[in-house]
């Protein structure tokens, strides 16, 4: 290149950030002018920088909404089978940078915001995060929405519209703090309400038998309300929908008869009702028995299927026949949590479509698909049985003909075997009834997945192998993905111009073309480019902390990241252990050269979970003590990042050399911030778990830091006993750190105040944190003596990113159509729209009939 370029001016050469026309930026300025006057009624005098974010919003929505309606007509009249995928989480983050990738309007919005003497990105960071989620499970259906648009598949996201997300953590004297995320406060510029389309949920009742058969009766009913989000696909013109739904009270709610006195009281009340979508239960892989968890659960699916069966009606013409209902539906249950689909659309045919039980529970069984997304016990879900005779006693009488009717196939293929039938049994008798909401899940699906190839073969071969045994068929896996437009082209776009530039732009909408890249691995100038790339996000990223937490960090030292939900398999203890390891080293030895680490560690523990919140206490002391110490210096400094989410995890992942991925073999189900960290060009430091093993295959062992036991090796050990003490006795460097944590070196005011943490090390571990001890810090004296050869490094990123394709959720989304949903992808872009729509030019045009429409 003669003259070095601008940001600004390679920013608009780039073909994969849209096109700038003369006419687009001059129409992006005029809807922005408009809306800046006519939807937020402000002039620039007294603007804010919010107003100019919702003027840029809604100017981008307004170029979804042609292609929405036109995608949804489309829909209507072509009839494919829709995807329906139900999730109680949908962990979106931020809107706006998204729509515009997907729309090709970056550059050109790009352009006007600056022509309008504004900064993008700080409109961008106006923009709330919508937090619907927890963690790895609510990502991956945003990814998966991303995907199934981009795919052309005429699919839908359906969950509950939460009032209140997941929660903002605070960081107060090292502990955390929670507070409400009021993430509507502002109002959301992307969500339609469609009160027209509101449905009846009921709840409680009895059940009463009728000639007719049985009947729920005297139910009280909360209504459900639709809010749509636009979901485009990347530049297909292909806009789906993600419909959340609102509990309201209806008018009449405590009105009738009995009641008439107490008006006042009565519309206080409504408030009751109305809790069922207020907040979003904040854990992450642990099962809480809830009444209102539960009442979430139902509420969500109940409205969904009545949604799903108008939409299959309305696109019958002449007589329904239920018959097809399997041709035109697929229905994929995100974990349990949406399980009551299953009853419930038994309930719909048998009690109020009159169809046969088994024609019933067949046309079920072909139309469900379960997703498993953890082994973990404590996980999965189990309601007691009495809580479901209250809230849904229909319900629970269909389970347990499921279960009588499942129980007797059992017997009939193994007499006698009754410990195989208590095995089985989707009522758990022993203790506390419960009814077993995996084995519901199992029964009643014609799929089973697990999310990466070593879960899948726990799941069959394991948790539940009695069920692989009977119907091996039914089990599959599908290893998670994440989409690449957010997670490389939104929140990298320095390394995903890089790449274009050597690729060109396919690997957008085929990540496995990243292998080209590999080509280059020798190319002294593209491994100068990308470590500039990593440099530059570790800057950006360093300034950012600056301003947002006071912290300085050194930027040319390894950011070393751990970001994820704080739980105790996710093993945040080994990386703190580790961390103290350093420290001693460093005062043991203070001449001798180190490696100079950021250790940044971020992640919200649910409000409940006390060890979480130990863990998290501990990590900000160390990093009292370790940030202090002038011997310490700047060689090593412990970062807690407060208030881990979607909208931090974009700034933080490109700016990470070593991703921590660190779990307990056999406990992590796939893990997709890994697969985030490899595509944006960090090494892994991992355990065989997860989608770790296949990262691994991909790039070859040898190029991540891979340590610790495999699942074989955890049996073994568990067969042999894990004993704790045997690592401490053997080791003195584990030693030395738990006898510092214990003594209180790094609480001084309050000696005991790890007690918790230390007693659970020594006593009653369940993830054997000592037993990898020592590999662990031996990998990672590996990373750091790598990292000292930055050309080395960079080489081994390169290669990682060339293997990062196959963790792209369109190849997911593939296999689940082809394999699960029976429903090929479409490459038909939708004609882009005229806006406005063609205007109706004379009285005898607008009283022509119109076409009956798509129904939404
Ligand atoms: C991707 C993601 C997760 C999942 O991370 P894991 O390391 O797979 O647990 C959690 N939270 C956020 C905000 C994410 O973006």
């Amino acid at each position: 290149m003669a003259t070095p370029m601008s940001d600004q001016e390679k920013r608009k050469q780039i073909s994969i950030r849209g096109i700038v026309g003369v006419e687009n930026v001059a129409e992006i300025k005029k809807g922005f002018n408009r809306h800046l006057h006519f939807t937020l009624a402000k002039d620039r005098n007294v603007s804010t920088q919010r107003d100019y974010f919702f003027a840029l919003a809604h100017t981008v929505r307004d170029h979804l909404v042609g292609r929405w309606l036109r995608t949804q007509q489309y829909y209507y009249e072509t009839d494919p089978k829709r995807v329906y995928y139900l999730s109680l989480e949908f962990y979106m983050g931020r809107t706006l940078e998204n729509t515009m990738i997907n729309l090709g309007l970056q550059n050109a919005c790009d352009e006007a915001i600056y022509q309008l003497g504004l900064d993008m990105e700080d409109l961008e960071e106006m923009e709330e995060d919508a937090g619907l989620g927890n963690g790895g499970l609510g990502r991956l259906a945003a990814c998966f929405l991303d995907s199934m648009a981009t795919l052309g598949l005429a699919a839908y996201g359906y969950g509950i519209r939460y009032e209140y997300g997941i929660f903002n953590q605070r960081i107060n004297d090292g502990w955390q703090v929670e507070e409400a995320d009021d993430w509507l406060r502002h109002g959301n510029p992307w969500e339609k309400a469609r009160p027209e389309f509101m449905l009846p949920v009921h709840f409680y009742g009895h059940v009463e038998k009728t000639r007719e058969g049985p009947k729920w009766v005297d139910t009280q009913v909360v209504l459900a309300m639709p809010y749509d989000t636009p979901i485009p696909g990347y530049m297909n013109n292909t806009v789906n929908t993600m419909r959340l739904w609102s509990a309201r009270a209806p008018n009449d709610f405590n009105l009738q008869d009995f009641n008439v006195g107490d008006y006042i009281q009565a519309v206080l009340d409504r408030s009751v009702a109305e809790n069922i979508s207020r907040v979003l239960y904040p854990n992450d892989n642990f099962f809480e028995g809830k009444e209102l968890r539960l009442k979430q659960e139902y509420f969500v699916v109940a409205a969904t299927l009545q949604d799903i069966i108008r939409r299959f009606k309305a696109s019958k013409k002449g007589r329904i026949t239920f018959e097809t209902f399997p041709d035109k539906v697929a229905i994929q249950l995100n974990d349990t949590h949406p399980a009551m689909a299953i009853p419930e659309l038994m309930r719909i045919l048998v009690d109020i479509e009159k169809l046969p039980y088994d024609k019933a529970w067949e046309i079920t069984q072909k139309t469900f698909a379960y997703t498993n997304h953890t082994v973990l016990p404590e996980a999965l879900e189990r309601w007691p049985v009495q809580l479901m005779e209250k809230l849904l006693p229909r319900h629970l009488h269909i389970i347990y003909e499921i279960n009588q009717k499942h129980l007797d196939k059992i017997s009939a293929l193994f007499p006698k075997d009754m410990d195989r039938l208590r095995r089985m049994s989707i009522i758990e008798e022993e203790g506390v009834k419960r009814i077993n909401m995996a084995h519901l899940c199992i029964v009643g699906s014609h799929a089973v997945n697990g999310v990466a190839q070593i879960h899948s073969q726990i799941v069959k071969d394991q948790v539940f192998r009695d069920f692989s045994e009977l119907e091996p068929e039914k089990f599959q896996n599908k290893t998670n993905g994440i989409t690449p437009r957010r997670w490389l082209l939104m929140c990298n776009a320095g390394l995903a111009e890089l790449i274009a530039e050597k690729i060109g732009d396919g690997y957008v909408k085929d990540l496995s073309q990243l292998r080209k890249i590999a080509a280059f691995v020798n190319d002294e100038s593209f491994i100068r480019d990308v470590s500039k790339v990593k440099q530059e996000n570790k800057m950006k990223f360093a300034q950012y902390l600056e301003k947002e937490y006071k912290v300085k960090i050194n930027p040319s030292s390894m950011f070393d990241v751990h970001v994820k939900r704080i739980h105790e398999y996710k093993r945040q203890l080994l990386n703190c252990l580790h961390v103290i390891t350093m420290y001693n080293r460093i005062k043991k030895d203070p001449a001798k050269h180190f490696v100079p680490r950021t250790v940044i560690i971020g992640g919200k523990a649910a409000p409940g979970y006390h060890m979480a919140k130990m863990i998290i206490k501990l990590i900000t002391s160390v990093g009292d003590v370790v940030n202090n110490d002038p011997v310490v210096g700047n060689r090593l400094k412990v970062i807690f990042l407060e208030n881990y989410r979607v909208s931090l995890a974009e700034k933080v992942i490109p700016a990470t050399d070593l991703s921590e991925q660190i779990s307990t073999a056999g406990t992590e189900a796939s893990g997709t911030g890994n697969m985030k960290f490899m595509l944006n060009g960090a090494l892994t430091i991992g355990t065989m778990d997860g989608a770790n093993v296949e990262m691994a295959e991909e790039a070859g062992e040898g190029n991540l830091f891979i340590f610790g036991m495999r699942v074989a090796d955890v049996e073994a050990l568990d067969k042999k006993g894990y004993n704790a003490m045997d690592y401490y006795d053997k080791l003195p460097e584990l030693k030395q750190v738990m006898d510092q944590i214990k003594s209180g070196y790094f609480s001084p005011k309050q000696p005991d105040l790890f007690k918790d943490i230390t007693d659970m090390l020594f006593k009653h571990d369940r993830f054997k944190v000592f037993a990898d001890f020592e590999d662990y810090v031996k990998s990672q004296e590996k990373a750091s003596n790598l990292y000292q050869d930055p050309k080395q490094w960079t080489k081994m990123v390169i290669i990682n990113i060339s293997a990062s394709g196959k963790f792209s959720s369109d190849r997911t989304i593939k296999e689940y159509a082809k394999d699960i949903w029976g429903v090929e992808p479409s490459d038909i872009k939708i004609k882009p729209p005229n806006e406005p729509r063609e205007p109706v030019e004379t009285r005898e045009a607008a009283m022509k009939p119109k076409s009956k429409g798509n129904l939404l």
